[in-house]
């Protein structure tokens, strides 16, 4: 029986396990932290699961809800239409229709229309272009202008890269401008993503497999023949194959010398984000998703997501973020003094909605490997699906690229390299004796 090892145990590795298991691949599954899920794992509070990063379905997911379904979790997905609103130097807005534009007074009436007429016409005037060689910035200030692309494009769009946000391929907005057409609805499952995660679980292990957790990959040497996986507690586990799911830095960490100088050379910068969770005895203003923009806070957003999970017993769930390097002092700050000073911020955002008394609990998040930072040109150094003349395969955030990071897209690599995978093994059963270099070059051709 083929033997696969996957390296990490958020949706990527849960989804490329998954494939594998129902392949028949043998699979032992490996996550350092306690829990499965990645960044979509959650606590347990009063009884009921909350996820620590807000995370939503979107009705394009054309990879994660045929999964769902596989799962029998696709009508657990409760579909609510919601709405977006902007915070601009401390005064509130609803963003949803014409109507709210004309009355947006941030931007004067020309800079609206403009507005409105290139945002309709956006997907449009990008068909034909290279887009992945031409800078978000110098795309989009060409069409809406200065004042738009930083008033309004940046907050909206790129609060994901800070201040590189201009510097990203403009594929990464037309391609995110497609996914979230309609998006209006929303979905979340019934069960929270615990759900999945747990569904994901016990289809995996129904297969045979072995899923750890507390099983943090220390080394992993790769080549023609199989992989070899050390854990911190000093165990070795080998199989015929390996899909790492591992941010590209901390795989580079693990690699060993002979296996180091076949990894992807792109150097990649990621975004991290501090995430803080309120729990209010009031709702604020009932939009899914508001930017905030020269408002005095250091958050970039507010998420309401009650307006699509329900409440929490009675409380309302409310995220606000903010994605910044790991190495930045606001991710170096303790939690106490990130809770205390932006639940002052979003108190003096909404002083008509909450007070401090309003505010039962607030939790604080942080993830240091959110999203990658692409280069121009991005598509030609993309890391490739598999690591060539060894048998480990690479299923990470860094190859989703141009879709949004996400659980979709993730499935979506998972499954690209699955299919991979199970396409070398035939080959390796049916061609055993060819030298592997022979049936690489073949594969690629
Ligand atoms: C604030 C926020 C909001 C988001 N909102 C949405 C949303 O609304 N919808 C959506 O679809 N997506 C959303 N996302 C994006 C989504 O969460 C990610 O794209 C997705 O979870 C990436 O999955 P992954 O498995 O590739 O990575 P991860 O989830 O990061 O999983 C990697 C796993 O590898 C493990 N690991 C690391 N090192 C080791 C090691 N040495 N040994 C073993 N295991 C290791 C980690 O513990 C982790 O569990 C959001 C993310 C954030 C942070």
């Amino acid at each position: 029986m083929t033997t696969a090892i996957v390296l990490g145990g958020g949706i990527s590795g849960l989804a490329a396990a998954h494939r594998l298991g129902r392949a028949g691949v043998r699979v032992t599954l490996l996550e350092a932290s306690p829990q499965l899920g990645g960044l979509g794992t959650f606590f347990a509070r009063e009884g009921r699961s909350v996820e620590r990063f807000y995370h939503c379905v979107m009705p394009t997911d054309e990879h994660l809800l045929p999964l769902l379904e596989e799962l029998g979790l696709r009508e657990s997905i409760m579909w609510k239409p919601t709405t977006m609103g902007m915070v601009v130097e401390g005064k509130r807005y609803p963003f949803n229709t014409a109507i709210d534009l004309i009355r947006f007074t941030p931007l004067s009436f020309l800079r609206r229309i403009r507005f409105g007429v290139m945002s309709l016409l956006l997907r449009r005037l990008g068909r034909g272009k290279d887009l992945d060689n031409i800078r978000i910035g110098d795309w989009l200030r060409g069409l809406y202008g200065d004042v738009i692309w930083k008033r309004m494009l940046i907050p909206m769009l790129g609060s994901k890269f800070g201040a590189r946000f201009g510097d990203v391929p403009a594929l990464y907005v037309w391609q995110r401008l497609g996914r979230e057409k309609n998006v209006a609805t929303r979905g979340y499952p019934a069960g929270g993503y615990e759900s999945i995660i747990d569904g994901l679980r016990a289809s995996i292990e129904a297969t045979g497999a072995d899923v750890r957790t507390e099983a943090k990959v220390s080394a992993l040497s790769a080549d023609g023949a199989g992989v070899r996986v050390t854990l911190a507690s000093g165990e070795e586990i080998t199989a015929d194959w390996a899909v790492s799911t591992l941010p590209l830095p901390t795989l580079r960490d693990v690699a060993d010398d002979t296996l180091a100088p076949k990894l992807p050379t792109v150097s990649l910068e990621y975004q991290g984000v501090v995430n803080v969770l309120f729990f209010l005895r009031k709702r604020l203003d009932g939009h899914y998703w508001a930017p905030v923009i020269d408002s005095g806070t250091e958050f970039d957003g507010v998420i309401e997501m009650s307006e699509l999970s329900g409440q929490h017993d009675g409380l309302h769930l409310v995220y606000v973020m903010h994605y910044c390097n790991r190495e930045s002092e606001l991710f170096q700050d303790t939690d106490e003094a990130i809770a205390q000073r932006w639940t002052e911020q979003l108190l003096a955002t909404y002083p008509d909605r909450i007070t401090a008394d309003d505010v039962a609990e607030v939790r604080v998040f942080r993830a240091p490997f959110v999203e990658p930072i692409y280069p121009l040109g991005y598509s030609a150094v993309q890391p490739a699906d598999e690591i060539t003349g060894t048998r480990l395969l690479l299923a990470t955030t860094t190859q989703v690229y141009p879709e949004v990071t996400s659980w979709n897209s993730s499935t979506g690599v998972a499954g690209r390299v699955v299919d991979r995978l199970l396409a070398r093994d035939r080959d390796r059963t049916a061609g055993g004796n060819r030298p592997e270099k022979a049936r690489t070059e073949e594969l690629s051709a």
